[in-house]
């Protein structure tokens, strides 16, 4: 698709605006009220306790497990934390929601106003505000292609906690808003709240989308229900954002109203108009008692957060000088950044010199020849068949001058088929390279008898043939001579 006018953040005719509510599964093996188990692959309705099937009597049990996941989360966007919450019923009827209602926090979340940062092109930082964390229960599956007339109810995901996040409509083109999802899916991962996995529906965000000319008030907004890929989020504001445009353009307004993403379409069509909203009719619910949070509990979970990924960037910047391009990659996922710094700490310049080269050049082993392999063969950081260990050594045979940087390129591979220590293929194969002046000189006086014509050329001013001679040597030594002090040889034969 190609890119609209109006992908431009203060540029063009029209603004678009966009604010989101995530819908984030709380990493716990037990739901918000039960024991219930909460694996994704059981059989349908196994993991069910009669409270998540609303028998009648059975009481909700707050997990205090998701309850710190909720405030961990809410540490990680700066957010004030409630020291008073409560839970509402939000009342409505739908065939896998079988209390009729479910529970929410509707006046008093858990968490309040909280903000996150993204990096947008050329390193520029935005802040999006966030206005709530709260906590909710997750309602059933209905299944409409299991059987020919009947649709069938699957319960197992009934009463899973969930954290909604809700940001403040800050966001102001597709990219920042992907870019927002990103950066709030690395941030629960890095806590540890939430697995963030969009296949299995453990994030999925309704996405609100207006326009307005620049400088005017925002526009009427539509919410695009349950988007779960980061993205058809971006493609979901795109065609949302020119239906839009096209109505107010051709006089007619847009109304606010709820509407569904179509990604084999690329089109998104109403479900419900504002006027036929249901009326939730919240209240408390009498079974649950209010949440105190001690101020002790909230500074114990501060002390015990992990380095966020925001920090890490900047440190990796910092602590190995990496620029902002390989910083951004190394934090990306947590298992690339434990098996970079791994691989940097075992190298001996790291050891010796906390030599920023060396750091600098194991970033880019990671973000091209392994990267690039592990791309090819479907593999994550974890699968590499190159262990850290292996990685440092092959860099530490480079700084040492070992093996030349393209003979390096021929034991990653040998490497990674293997899985053996590069210092093994290097002896077996005979890959030393050659750094032996007389050994040098004597390949270099045999290229030039070799090429007599070539050297009265070069001798009577075509100074480009320099390359020509460094490629014969090289080839003579089967790549194995060491590039610089055949240059400076070179250069020395030749003013003779
Ligand atoms: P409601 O309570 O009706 O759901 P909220 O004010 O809580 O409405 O907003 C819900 C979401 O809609 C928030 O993420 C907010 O940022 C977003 N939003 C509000 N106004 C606009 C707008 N004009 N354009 C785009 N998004 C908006
Ligand atoms: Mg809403």
């Amino acid at each position: 698709m190609s890119s609209p006018y109006w992908l431009s953040t203060n540029t063009g005719d029209w603004e678009v605006v966009i604010g989101l509510e995530v819908h984030a599964q709380v990493a716990s093996h037990s739901k918000l009220f039960s024991g219930a188990a909460t694996n994704f692959n059981a059989e349908p309705n196994s993991n069910v306790a009669l409270v998540d099937a609303a028998f009648p009597g059975m009481l909700p049990v707050l997990n205090k497990h998701c309850v710190e996941q909720a405030v961990k989360t809410g540490l990680g966007i700066h957010a004030q934390i409630n020291k008073f919450s409560m839970f509402d019923r939000k009342n409505y009827f739908y065939p896998d929601l079988p209390q009729g209602y479910q529970i929410s926090q509707f006046y008093y979340p858990i968490v309040g106003e909280g903000h996150l940062d993204i990096t947008l092109d050329k390193g520029i930082i935005k802040k999006v505000r966030i206005e709530r964390i709260h906590l909710e229960q997750d309602a059933g599956k209905s299944i409409h292609d299991l059987h020919v007339k009947n649709t069938c109810i699957d319960l197992n995901r009934s009463g899973i906690a969930l954290m909604e996040i809700v940001t403040k409509p800050d966001m102001r083109s597709p990219e920042e808003a992907m870019a927002f999802v990103k950066a709030l899916r690395l941030l629960l991962r890095y806590l540890g709240t939430s697995d963030g996995n969009m296949e299995e529906g453990s994030l999925r965000a309704d996405v609100n989308v207006s326009v307005n000319r620049p400088g005017k008030p925002l526009g009427t907004r539509a919410e695009i229900k349950n988007v779960n890929s980061i993205r058809f989020i971006g493609q979901a504001i795109e065609v949302e954002a020119l239906r839009q445009t096209k109505l107010i353009e051709s006089g007619e307004g847009v109304l606010q109203e709820t509407r569904l993403y179509d990604h084999n379409k690329q089109e998104t069509r109403s479900l419900r108009s504002k006027e036929d909203a249901p009326d939730y009719r919240y209240f408390p619910d009498p079974d649950l008692l209010p949440i105190h949070l001690a101020p002790e509990y909230i500074e114990s979970l501060r002390l015990g957060m992990p380095e966020l990924p925001d920090a890490k960037r900047q440190r990796f910047m910092e602590e190995y000088g990496l620029p902002l391009y390989d910083a951004t990659l190394m934090v990306d996922d947590l298992e690339t950044t434990h098996y970079y710094e791994n691989t940097v700490k075992e190298t001996a310049g790291w050891k010796k010199y906390k030599d920023k080269n060396t750091a600098k050049l194991v970033s880019n082993w990671l973000t091209g020849d392994l990267f690039g392999l592990l791309n090819k063969e479907n593999k994550t950081v974890l699968e590499s068949p190159i262990s850290s260990t292996h990685l440092a050594e092959l860099v530490d045979l480079m700084q040492d001058n070992v093996i030349s940087g393209r003979i390096a390129k021929e034991v990653f591979l040998d490497m990674w088929n293997t899985h053996k220590a590069p210092k093994s293929i290097v002896d077996e194969k005979g890959l030393v390279q050659i750094t032996d002046t007389s050994a040098l000189e004597s390949m270099i006086a045999d290229t030039l008898k070799e090429n007599p014509k070539m050297l009265a050329d070069y001798k009577a001013g075509k100074e480009q043939l320099f390359g020509f001679f460094v490629g014969q040597i090289m080839k003579k030594s089967a790549g194995k001579a060491n590039p610089q002090m055949v240059n400076d040889l070179l250069k020395a034969a030749l003013s003779q």
